[in-house]
């Protein structure tokens, strides 16, 4: 999946923000190419109870899935920040996942992002995450 430095600077900001509470939000582009971020979403995160867990209110995910289509996008990905925690599935993570959606999640560490992985449900056979390459790009690159 191909994400710009300056996208995923948003992300990290986002998550720096939001700590020691997960952020969340969406990756709007095209699955063309190995997966495209044009866009990134913040949503708010409507679980407040504790702090290793997201929810997204279905209106919200509603308003970004029509504001993509008018855009000629799709929404390809989901993100969101494990704080103290490394950038790999739970099982929460695991069972709301869907097929094909990329699911991006930043490890931060005492309030600074560290690190970000990239998974996606497997095509085939048993029900597991499987890690998906991350491309940063430049906007130069993106705009060829
Ligand atoms: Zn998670």
């Amino acid at each position: 999946m191909k994400i710009t430095d300056a996208q995923l600077k948003q992300i990290y900001a986002h998550a720096k923000e939001t700590y020691p509470a997960e952020c969340c939000g969406f990756l709007v582009g095209a699955f063309d190419n190995g997966g495209v971020v044009r866009q990134v979403q913040p949503a708010a995160n409507q679980n407040t109870t504790r702090t290793d867990r997201f929810v997204i209110a279905p209106a919200e995910f509603a308003r970004v899935q029509f504001a993509a289509d008018d855009a000629g996008l799709e929404i390809i990905g989901i993100y969101h920040s494990h704080p103290d925690w490394p950038a790999i599935p739970s099982q929460t993570d695991m069972d709301n996942a869907w097929d094909e959606v990329y699911y991006l999640i930043t490890s931060v560490h005492e309030g600074m992002p560290l690190n970000t992985a990239i998974w996606r449900l497997a095509s085939s056979g048993l029900r597991r995450f499987e890690a998906v390459p991350l491309e940063i790009l430049d906007e130069n690159e993106l705009q060829q």
